[in-house]
């Protein structure tokens, strides 16, 4: 049985001692909610977001990728409705002046309101700095944008404002037509990025949980009107056997469909795949939303598509800018699919699975983590899935003599170039399996005495520690098929 983490802290000082994961800048004191992956860390992500690749992208023949840049016209932003809305309600503690989304303020009971829009509506909320004492005594919640800005341009007449992308979609978006025109996808398909993207968070906490710069893993799949109910079920099942299938506990992983007053006003449906993160209040937290967006995202983009000529008059400012409205034929328009074998011509709907590399990434560490008793001593291991592991085989002299290290070292040198591996011939063997285990390494190699008489070595197996001799002629092929590489 898993033994869980039960403080947060444990698993930030497990992932500083073992190099998964820094604060960022810490050697001039951090700089609040960035994070840097270390020499594991790195591996660990890599490989998550190379999981999600071959799976929705590799296996499969309808969807392709894209990899978009960060910085976007500003018409996009504004088309998308981020730069008008995208922003949460913050609410000011008058005692302490501590700010805090106004939906993540709980009351005594534990319980937040997502709908809170007055101070009156927080009367029974606590303070969430843990020092100040402050019951329900918040200023009217105000919005708080979200979207990190910059200035693009040397001079001054033709220097304008930037964002950092707050998600990847909307490159997708910007690219479909350009997908559709220069590859031999027809509706229904999708299109997958991954990518950083920023957000001015108010409240982050919570390790690599909430930051301010994150990756995402997103989809925007596209459909026939009509279909998507069915597209929509098909990617909810999708999505969560990709968690279980990487070794997440089903028990640990739960599907929440949005209230109806959640929902945004163009989604026809949402839901969010959440993790039972053992920190805080042990809440169920969100790693992946799944929305069918309709034909908003396509609509609003031909809108934006036609709002260029205002934006030059409004001498490129975008919040002065007033998008164009929607044409009656908006159906037809340059963003519209052309159904050759149907005749038909329509706007795609749009089923978007939208994840988190980042939070994934925390919910399979948290996961895999694992402490038990052997012989009076505790054992802390991560019990990766091989595909995340962030070294598949560690192979080891038994003692630094009798030619024992040369042997290891030819092994290694032959196995490096299959899988991520790491040599080490420091200390006792068995402390070397322990650092193995806490890294989460499912096969160590042994070269031992007997290696020279009769070519063969152990591999130690992380989860059971049983030890199996091998031949060498058969190691690869044998660890290929433990690792199914
Ligand atoms: P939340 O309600 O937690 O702020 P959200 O609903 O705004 O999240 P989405 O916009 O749906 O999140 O983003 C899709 C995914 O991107 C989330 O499920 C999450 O995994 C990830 N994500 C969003 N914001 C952050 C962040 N600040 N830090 C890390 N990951 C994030």
């Amino acid at each position: 049985m898993t033994q869980t983490l039960t403080k947060l802290d444990d698993l930030v000082s497990l992932c500083k001692r073992r190099g998964f994961i820094f604060q960022s800048s810490e050697i001039y004191g951090g700089l609040a909610s960035c994070y840097d992956y270390g020499p594991l860390g790195v591996e660990l992500k890599r490989n998550v977001k190379n999981a999600w690749w071959t799976s929705v992208v590799q296996m499969r023949d309808d969807m392709v990728g894209l990899d978009c840049s960060i910085l976007m016209h500003p018409l996009a932003w504004k088309a998308s409705g981020h730069i008008d809305k995208f922003a949460d309600l913050v609410a000011e503690c008058k005692k302490c002046h501590t700010r805090t989304r106004a939906d993540h303020l709980v009351d005594k009971e534990g319980k937040t309101n997502e709908q809170a829009q007055t101070a009156e509506d927080l009367s029974e909320m606590l303070c969430a700095n843990p020092k100040c004492k402050a019951v329900g005594d918040f200023t009217d919640p105000m919005p708080f944008k979200l979207m990190f800005e910059t200035q693009m341009g040397a001079n001054v007449d033709d220097s304008m404002t930037v964002y950092l992308r707050p998600e990847t979609a909307q490159g997708i978006f910007a690219n479909y037509k350009n997908v559709l025109d220069s590859t031999r996808v027809k509706v229904p398909f999708g299109i997958a990025q991954i990518g950083k993207s920023f957000r001015n968070e108010v409240t982050t906490k919570a390790f690599i949980f909430r930051t301010r710069e994150f990756e995402q893993m997103e989809i925007e799949f596209f459909c026939e009107p009509g279909s998507d109910e069915q597209w929509y079920e098909h990617w909810k099942e999708q999505r969560m056997q990709w968690y279980t299938n990487l070794g997440i506990q089903a028990e640990n992983l739960r599907m929440r469909d949005h209230d109806s007053d959640e929902l945004a006003h163009y989604a026809k449906g949402c839901v969010d795949i959440e993790y039972k993160f053992p920190f805080g209040q042990g809440d169920w937290q969100e790693l992946e939303g799944i929305a069918n967006r309709t034909d908003y995202d396509l609509r609003q983009h031909q809108r934006g598509m036609r709002s260029t000529t205002s934006w030059f008059e409004n001498k490129r400012d975008t919040l002065a800018t007033t998008m164009a409205a929607e044409k009656e034929d908006w159906h037809k328009g340059p963003l519209s699919f052309f159904d050759d074998e149907a005749k038909k011509r329509y706007i795609p709907y749009v089923i978007e699975p939208s994840a988190g590399a980042d939070r994934g990434t925390l919910a399979f560490l948290v996961d895999a983590y694992d402490e038990e008793e052997v012989k009076g001593e505790t054992r802390n291991l991560l019990r990766f899935h091989p595909k995340l592991a962030p070294i598949k085989v560690a192979v080891f002299p038994l003692v630094k003599k009798d030619g024992m290290p040369e042997t290891a070292r030819t092994i290694y040198d032959d196995l490096k170039q299959h899988f991520n591996c790491y040599y080490d011939e420091k200390s006792a063997v068995g402390r070397r399996y322990r650092r193995q285990d806490e890294a989460g390494t499912p096969y160590c190699v042994t070269v031992d005495g007997q290696t020279a008489e009769d070519q063969t070595v152990t591999v130690r197996d992380r989860d059971s520690m049983e030890q199996t001799r091998i031949g060498l002629n058969q190691l690869k092929s044998h660890l290929r098929e433990k690792l199914d590489m």
